[in-house]
């Protein structure tokens, strides 16, 4: 018996990875986890980049989001 820790299914045919997800669970948040790890690729060019200060601070504040999502993913 398992129980999803994404989306808190449970049941004797409920089959978790290491991470605690189901199957369906573990694509979701695989597929999220990667688009953030695109987003903040792309954010690290622009403020590598940029000769705008503005453009800059505000890719750094967006990789700051996608940084402190993708922690609380983690604890949950
Ligand atoms: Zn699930």
């Amino acid at each position: 018996m398992g129980r999803c820790i994404h989306c808190d299914k449970d049941g004797v045919f409920v089959f978790t990875d290491r991470f605690g997800l189901c199957p369906r669970c573990r694509t979701v948040v695989a597929l999220d986890l990667n688009d953030r790890a695109s987003s903040l690729n792309g954010c690290a060019e622009v403020v590598d980049t940029s000769k705008e200060l503005v453009t800059r601070l505000a890719r750094c504040d967006e990789a700051i989001e996608h940084l402190r999502y993708t922690r609380d993913a983690q604890v949950q």
